[in-house]
């Protein structure tokens, strides 16, 4: 999708600290990060909200979950670690192209 940050970054025009890709997702470094270890997952189809996926959309998400799940500890999060996908303006979705925001690499708050 044009002017989408996240969409230039899957196609290779902006550069990202990629540390995970495969055909339908990547996982880059956050460029401004809320904990000592700040990921994106991120799917590589274009679009903004869970209330736009369907059966296919909930099958990649599924796997983009297992995905997080087993390349955790590799990733330094083997100590524990928070998901967050922010949905919409009162939760501050900047970025409208789903993505999953992993946080670790320290005791969170409210943990
Ligand atoms: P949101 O607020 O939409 O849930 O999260 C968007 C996230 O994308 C923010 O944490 C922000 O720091 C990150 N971000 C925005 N632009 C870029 C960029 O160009 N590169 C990277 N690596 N992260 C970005
Ligand atoms: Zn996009």
């Amino acid at each position: 999708m044009e002017n989408c940050i996240f969409c230039k970054i899957v196609a290779g025009e902006i550069p990202s600290a990629k540390v995970y890709e495969d055909e339908e997702m990547v996982i880059f470094k956050d460029i401004a990060p809320i904990a000592n270890i700040h990921l994106l997952c991120v799917p590589k189809e274009h679009f903004k909200l869970l209330s736009e996926v369907e059966e296919t959309r909930a099958a990649l998400l599924g796997r983009m979950l297992q995905k997080i799940g087993r390349l955790a500890p590799s990733l330094g999060l083997a100590e524990g670690y928070r998901l967050v996908v922010n949905q919409g303006e009162n939760a501050g979705q900047t970025v409208p192209h789903l993505h999953i925001h992993l946080l670790g690499g320290q005791v969170l708050p409210w943990a």
